[in-house]
C-alpha cells in the first residue's frame, strides 16, 4: 500500500453551541412545537379506541395518513389456492425479533413450480415488532402485513398465529388494503 493510497480523515470542527448540542436540541424543541399547535388545532389528535377506529376515519387527516400502519399478518395464496411460500426461510433470517418459525418440506410432486413448501409456519404475534421486514425480504410476496390490529388473546400460545391462522387471515383481508 502507498502512502498516497491512506486517507486522513479528521473530525468536523464544531462550533461552542454545536458542542454543546444546542441546533440539535433547538430543532427537537421545534417540532414538539409544531405537534403542539397542530394538536390543538385539532388535527393530529389521540384516537379514542374502541369507540373510533382508523378504518372509519378520513383517510387523509391533517396530513397524516391514518390508514399508515401495519398489522398482523398473512399468507397469501396463489391463483390455485395454494400457499405461496417456498419455505426459503429469508423472512425468518430478516426478522430482527426472532419471532418466525418455519419447517420446509419437499413440495407435492403435483407442485412443479417450486421445490419446497412450508409444513410449519409460526409467527409471535407478541414478539412482532412490525417492522414489515420480512415482507422485504420475501422473494415471493407470500407473506404480508395487514391492516388488522384488534388482536386478542386469553393466552400467549393464542397468540403465535400458525399456518392456518395466517391462511384464514388470507382469506379474511384478500379483498382489503394492503396486497
Ligand atoms: S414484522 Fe418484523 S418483527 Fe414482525 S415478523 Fe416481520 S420481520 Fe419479524
Ligand atoms: S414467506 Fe417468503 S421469505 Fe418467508 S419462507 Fe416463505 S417464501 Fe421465504
Amino acid at each position: 500500500m502507498k502512502l498516497q493510497d491512506v486517507i486522513e480523515l479528521q473530525p468536523p470542527k464544531l462550533t461552542p453551541a454545536e458542542n454543546m448540542f444546542l441546533p440539535a436540541v433547538l430543532a427537537g424543541l421545534g417540532t414538539t412545537i409544531l405537534h403542539l399547535f397542530k394538536s390543538v388545532g385539532g388535527k393530529v389528535r389521540t384516537l379514542q379506541y374502541p369507540e373510533e377506529r382508523r378504518e372509519n376515519l378520513p383517510v387523509l387527516q391533517g396530513g397524516m395518513d391514518v390508514l399508515r400502519y401495519r398489522g398482523v399478518h398473512r399468507l397469501n395464496k396463489d391463483e390455485q389456492g395454494r400457499v405461496k411460500c417456498v419455505a426459503c426461510y429469508m423472512c425468518a433470517t430478516a426478522c430482527p425479533a426472532h419471532c418466525i418459525h418455519i419447517v420446509g418440506d419437499a413440495a407435492p410432486p403435483a407442485w412443479s413450480d417450486r421445490e419446497k413448501y412450508p409444513i410449519k409456519f409460526d409467527i409471535d404475534e407478541l414478539r412482532c415488532i412490525y417492522c414489515g421486514m420480512c415482507e422485504e425480504a420475501c422473494p415471493v410476496d407470500a407473506i404480508e402485513l395487514t391492516q388488522e390490529y384488534d388482536l386478542v388473546g386469553l393466552t400467549r400460545e393464542e397468540m403465535v398465529f400458525d399456518k392456518e391462522k395466517l391462511l384464514k387471515m388470507f382469506d379474511q383481508t384478500v379483498q382489503r388494503r394492503p396486497l
